[in-house]
């Protein structure tokens, strides 16, 4: 007792101050805590490159086009070696990825034809985007980019959930300031000019100086800081490197030994988006938002290989295809506050997990509006959750009458109007050996799945690309200023 009375005498000023600091950080601890209940929801960043080939990333093997900001989603986070888009061109995929939801269900069958008067010529109001799913939870979102899903009045970002957008609303555009000559959508004269168009800033047609990939990286790192204090998410939409294929010359200059013109042109434009992906990453570092934000990082469809010159690798076939080169996209992700770093993922996922996954980490409960086709994937990251995310995926092509459906085991048929085949992914990537005379009950087993899913989809509900030259005649008035809109 002597002795503690001694020690107290004696440390008083030192046990002054420890009690005091003790007390301070506890009370930084609790405001720590408090700030984490009231703001703990994760922002979410999509980085949506678009006809990217499986190969042409440096986390899958690709050699000549060095991606180290890209590879450094995938080194913080997980690489998913089975990740699959819902279809295999750019609109359909896009529709799938943004309502987590096949989109055979709503009728998103086909490319979208550029069509400012129709309202039925996108995506369908009865769906819900992930945008306005997190409205419920206070997010604040921003599209950027290609948008693709309508370009009616009714359908474009701001009408979907978005609270910014920057971009353009056609399947694809032109990558230099100077190439767009038309002011708004009312000059657009035929399908392709609407790649011309002045960009749009909300519902503004605005003066652009940069090339276009450039531009967008700049913009989702001023979003950023714009949002910093809220959770945000972000849908940036890259183009690139889907064509017409342009470059600067400061992305070009990057690859002197590559002599075959369209693929340094094309290398040229992975590397401006990889550029970009840079700065974001930086960016959110130096907001110390890195930690609590996921991103995901994905192509919407495969390469096409002969139009683009991208490297789909050792996968069959390519976009348009539902053989894996069409379907088979690079996908990484990182959310260093909850995923281990250095993962690789190798059971099937889809695009269409994004959706499942991002409300479900939400701190205030979301309830999707309608149902979902895809899971969350923490828990099976995390080790939490065993097992795989997928019993069957499904493709359909409806016009070509081609389909597809793999299973988790990596069985795959797929059906190209009256010829079977069937594949074994796992054994066999490159889908070389068609095994459907020896497996027929597997075929079997595959192809009535795919039909119960099927009963379940419906016709597509617009007018696609390949019908331009009838929808034009159908409709004469397809680009003209409507009357009230003068
Ligand atoms: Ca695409």
């Amino acid at each position: 007792m002597l002795f503690i009375n001694k020690f107290l005498k004696r440390n008083r000023p030192f046990l002054f101050c420890l009690l005091i600091s003790a007390n301070y950080i506890h009370a930084q601890r609790l405001e720590v805590s408090n700030n984490k209940t009231t703001s703990s929801s994760p922002n979410v960043i999509i980085i949506l490159v678009d006809d990217l080939g499986y190969n042409d990333v440096g986390f899958n093997g690709c050699k000549d086009i060095p991606t180290p900001n890209i590879d450094n989603i995938a080194f913080q986070g997980v690489k998913f070696t089975n990740a699959y888009v819902s279809y295999a061109v750019c609109g359909p995929s896009r529709a799938g990825l943004i309502t987590g939801r096949y989109q055979d269900r709503f009728g998103f069958s086909r490319n979208p034809l550029f069509a400012p008067n129709d309202p039925n010529m996108g995506l369908s109001l009865k769906e819900e985007t992930l945008a306005e799913a997190l409205k419920n939870a206070h997010y604040k979102s921003v599209a950027l980019g290609k948008w693709h899903l309508g370009a009616h009045e009714s359908l474009r970002p701001l009408k979907r959930g978005f609270n910014d957008f920057y971009g353009f609303l056609s399947g694809g555009h032109q990558y230099f300031p100077e190439l767009w000559t038309l002011n708004n959508e009312y000059e657009v004269k035929e399908q392709f000019d609407a790649y011309k168009t002045k960009l749009l800033r909300n519902n503004e047609r605005i003066k652009e100086k940069e090339y276009l990939t450039d531009a967008l990286s700049r913009e989702a790192i001023n979003y950023i800081e714009k949002y910093k204090d809220e959770p945000f998410f972000m849908y940036l939409a890259y183009n690139a490197p889907h064509t017409p294929l342009q470059a600067t010359e400061k992305y070009l200059s990057r690859f002197p030994d590559i002599t075959n013109t369209k693929r340094k042109t094309y290398a040229a434009m992975v590397s401006a988006v990889d550029d970009g992906v840079g700065k974001i990453l930086d960016k959110l570092e130096a907001l110390n938002l890195d930690d609590n934000t996921i991103i995901f990082f994905l192509s919407d469809n495969g390469g096409p290989e002969k139009v683009n010159a991208s490297d789909n690798g050792v996968l069959r076939g390519g976009k348009g295809d539902v053989f894996e080169g069409g379907i088979h996209v690079p996908f990484a992700m990182k959310w260093p506050a909850k995923i281990p770093k250095g993962i690789t993922y190798d059971s099937a996922i889809t695009s269409l997990d994004i959706f499942s996954t991002v409300i479900a980490q939400s701190s205030i409960p979301i309830i999707p509006k309608n149902k979902l086709d895809g899971v969350d994937l923490i828990p099976y990251l995390t080790g939490e959750q065993a097992g795989i995310p997928h019993d069957f995926l499904f493709w359909r092509k409806f016009d070509q009458n081609i389909f597809a459906c793999r299973s988790l085991t990596g069985d795959k048929i797929v059906v190209n109007k009256d010829i079977p085949m069937l594949f074994n992914i796992n054994q066999d990537i490159s889908e070389s050996n068609n095994l459907i005379k020896n497996e027929n009950d597997i075929y079997k087993n595959l192809l009535n799945q795919y039909k119960n899913w099927n009963n379940n989809m419906i016709n597509p509900v617009f007018e696609g690309l390949g019908n331009d030259a009838e929808y034009n005649q159908k409709n004469p008035n397809r680009f003209k200023r409507p009357i009230n809109n003068q």
